[in-house]
Formats: structure tokens, sequence, C-alpha cells
């Protein structure tokens, strides 16, 4: 079945960042045949359907290349703590913060994570997001990890969305293993990697004075691609123990929160191919201060994404606008950086470059309509979702007013 879209202004996010003013789109069983100005149809042209967008600005369909959106519970009281002066780390320190999620979701059966995940997909996939990753790290023992994955591929054949799912067992030392992280790691590489290698398409892990140090990230690594799983890392996002090179070192993915990242580590990850994953939700409900080389990383040519980091601890919510917003708002980025930094770049860092993530001959069908009037809204709007339809593999998945 052929569908066209037309009457559309586009914006590709393809390699050469093309925009069509009066565009249109082609497309069959869910991969797009053709991308062009709507003069530019073929004479003749038999659709089996039209779908008329009225001037309408498209893009691909958002991808969100960061989340913890599967977890059980929420951490109200912590962060009226945290507004109240006591710091995340302190918190963390005394067995609370992500240690808190941990007893919740540990106590959470498949079905209830799905259940509860599922309301914060939706408010993702209303906003244009067709592609989420999901990472686990709030089981910290093999079954509750395992079903934390579980539950972000249900919830991908449940919804009209692509679910990337990342390994996190390397998120927080586990109370069996307290003041043992070395053990703790070896254990994740020897047993748990092994097992749950089907369930993740790619490995990830917390590297931070907190969390695990640069040599135990590297060890988890050096299993993980011995078993061929990608990673990615979250790095000097409160302070700076060498993650970036670590990650770099990997041919990470994406290297992300970089805030405490040097000149250094920027020109190691652009070697690398890494992408940058920029976090500003995280940045402002912890009240960080240090903001991520922003500059460097550009000067240096890192490719540049955005995500929600959706959790309950430094990013309650699930708003991928927001995060844009305030990328553009805190971090200083264009509207064409944040556009890329949604689409083309964040499938990268997913390893779906290629395929999704742009408007392109063959590449899946996934779009966002947006009502806006230029594409500079993109970002601009803080807390107001003008996405007025959603198309996934092909298929108009949502309709809205807007
Ligand atoms: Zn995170």
């Amino acid at each position: 079945m052929l569908t066209v879209f037309r009457h559309c202004r586009i914006a590709t996010c393809d390699p050469q960042a093309r925009v069509f003013d009066r565009g249109a789109v082609l497309l069959r069983h869910g991969i797009v045949e053709w991308v062009g100005p709507e003069d530019e149809l073929p004479a003749g042209l038999h659709a089996d359907r039209t779908i008329e967008l009225a001037g309408r600005w498209l893009t691909p369909g958002l991808v969100d290349c960061h989340t913890h959106l599967v977890f059980a519970g929420q951490r109200a009281a912590e962060f009226a703590r945290r507004t109240a002066g006591t710091s995340y780390a302190d918190i963390a320190r005394e067995g609370g913060g992500i240690l808190g999620t941990v007893r919740a979701t540990r106590a959470a059966s498949e079905d209830e994570l799905v259940a509860q995940g599922q309301p914060r997909l939706q408010s993702l996939l209303a906003e244009g997001v067709t592609t989420v990753e999901i990472k686990s790290g709030y089981g910290l023992e093999l079954d509750a990890e395992a079903r934390m994955l579980r539950a972000a591929r249900r919830l991908a054949t449940e919804h009209p969305v692509t679910v990337s799912t990342s390994l996190l067992a390397a998120h927080a030392v586990p109370p069996e293993f307290a003041g043992r992280p070395d053990e703790y790691v070896d254990t994740v590489c020897r047993q748990w990697l092994p097992a749950l290698a089907a369930h993740a398409d790619a490995v990830d892990a917390y590297c931070e004075d907190i969390a695990f140090s640069a040599a135990q990230c590297d060890r988890l690594f050096g299993a993980a691609r011995a078993l061929g799983l990608p990673v990615r890392l979250h790095a000097e996002q409160l302070s700076n123990v060498g993650g970036s090179q670590v990650a770099a070192r990997h041919g990470a993915l994406s290297c992300d929160h970089l805030e405490y990242a040097t000149d250094a580590d920027a020109a190691a990850l652009a070697r690398s191919g890494t992408v940058a994953v920029m976090l500003p939700v995280a940045f402002f409900v912890l009240a960080e201060k240090q903001l991520p080389p922003i500059e460097a990383l550009r000067r240096h040519g890192v490719p540049l994404a955005v995500a929600s980091d959706c959790n309950p601890g430094s990013a309650p919510g699930a708003s991928l606008l927001l995060a844009m917003h305030m990328a553009r708002r805190l971090f200083g980025l264009s509207s064409d950086e944040v556009l890329l930094g949604v689409t083309r770049h964040a499938a990268r860092a997913l390893g779906l470059g290629g395929r999704r993530g742009s408007i392109a001959a063959g590449q899946a069908a996934d779009f966002a309509a947006w009502s806006v009037d230029s594409l500079d809204e993109i970002g601009y709007w803080a807390g107001f979702n003008p996405c007025s339809m959603v198309v996934k593999d092909g298929s108009i998945v949502l309709e809205r007013d807007v």
C-alpha cells in the first residue's frame, strides 16, 4: 500500500539537513520511499492513501535515548529533603536515593512494572516520541534486573514504540554487596551478563564516586563487548572520575551527563564517534551549577543528543519536550541542535542510525507532525505540547487537536 503525506513543511534531519517548505513523503510497508518537494512528486502518482497535513511541520518521530522509565514507586519525600538542602550524594550514602527505588522495584511483579511504566511511556508518545531507550538498574539482583528488561520489552509489544533496552546492573552497589563493589562487578561480568544478554540491546553503567570507578566500568565493558553487546555510560555528572575516557576506549555508543567532562574528554569522545547525551532535567532538578562543556563538544564535533532521563530521583517526569526546552535555556543549544539531538543523533546513540531518526528513503516511517509556525518553536514551549499527529512504522497512531 502506497501512502503519501502531502502539503507539509518537512525537516528531514538527514545528514544533508534538508528542509522542504512544501514537501511530501511517499511510504510503503512502513518504510519511506521518497521525500522531497511536493511539486516533484511523480506525475500521475496513484497513492492508496493520501494524508493532507495543511502546512503543518513534519519531523522524524522523536527518539528519547536515555530513560529509566520502568520502576516502582516514587521519591517525593526525598525530593522534599533535597529542596530543603540535603544533597543527592548524601541521600545516596545513607542508603536512600537509587536504593530506595530498588526496594520498591524488587517488590513489584513484572505486570506491576509494566502498569506503572505505561503512563510515563504514554506521556512520551503523546509528544511525538516513537523510540525510547529503557534501562534496568533498580533490580540489582539477577531476577529483578531480568524482570525490568522484560517489562521494558513488553511495553514495546503493547504500544506503538520501538524500545531499546540497556542493562544497568552497575547503577549502584546493591545492599548484598555493600563495601564489595569489585565482587559485585565480577558477579555481573561472569554470571549476569551471559544470563541477561538476550534481554539487553546494550550495557550501561554509572561511573561516579558514589557508584562505580572507571576501572570497574572498564572491566564491565570488556565483558560486555566480549559478548557482542555495545556499551554506554553515565559519566562526569557530579565529578570527573575518568568515565568518558573509558567510554571512548570502548567505542561507546553514548556518554551521558558530562557536566564535569574536560576538553580532553570531548576530544576522546569525538575520536571514538561517541554521542554525548545531554540530560538537562537532571541538571535542573539537582540544582547543579557545573554546565557540560558544550563549546568543547561542538568544537571537537561530538554529536549532541538530548534525552528526558525519566527517573524517580533526578528527573521525575516524562517529557522530552521539557528536556528540549531546558537544553536550550540552560545549556544554550540552538533549536537545530536540539532537534537533531532528539532525532538523528539520538538514534545513533542507540545504534539505530540509518534506520530511524531521519526522514529519508529506506528509513522507518516514524514521524511527528507539529502545529507550529516555525522550527524555532521546537524546544521553545515549556509545559505545552504542540504535537498533533504521530506516525509509527507508517501507521497513524495518535492524533490530537492542537
Ligand atoms: Zn540515567
